[in-house]
């Protein structure tokens, strides 16, 4: 259950955020993807985000692995990446996270959006999206 009551949308479950991502993007068949720990199975992560090199890493608060998403990593070596901060209870806590693909017709990823859900709060949110203008994209959607 979503309560979509105030300014922010809180939920208790991390799958809400696919509710979430449908709304905000404007688009109810984009495709969104689980990002899970790769090393120990486990969801909750630390954001660093990259707002204007549009580039993020998760790092997760279980095992302390982290991992650069999708394309991120073409230009992560400029990134000045910050850790991403719930605009709701202000920590830098942690996060559910997903990544949203809306496709075009001939399947490749036109846009990312990245789903996240405060963990402390429960506040759904996007902190990051951006525009892929090359294809095929199938090896950087694995990516994750
Ligand atoms: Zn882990
Ligand atoms: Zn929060």
């Amino acid at each position: 259950m979503i309560d979509k009551s105030g300014q922010y949308w809180h939920s208790e479950c991390a799958d809400d955020i696919d509710e979430y991502l449908k709304e905000y993007s404007e688009n109810p068949s984009i495709d969104i993807n689980s990002v899970v720990c790769r090393s120990c199975g486990k969801d909750i992560f630390k954001l660093w985000v990259d707002y204007d090199e549009e580039a993020i890493q998760v790092e997760c608060t279980e095992c302390g692995s982290k991992k650069i998403l999708l394309d991120c990593v073409d230009v992560w070596e400029d990134a000045s990446p910050e850790l991403c901060k719930c605009p709701v209870c202000r920590k830098t806590g942690s996060y559910n996270v997903k990544a949203g693909f809306i496709r075009k017709e001939n399947h490749n990823v036109k846009w990312i959006y990245i789903g996240n859900r405060c963990t402390d709060c429960g506040v759904l949110g996007s902190c990051l999206d951006w525009k892929i203008s090359y294809e095929p994209t199938d090896e950087m959607e694995n990516n994750i």
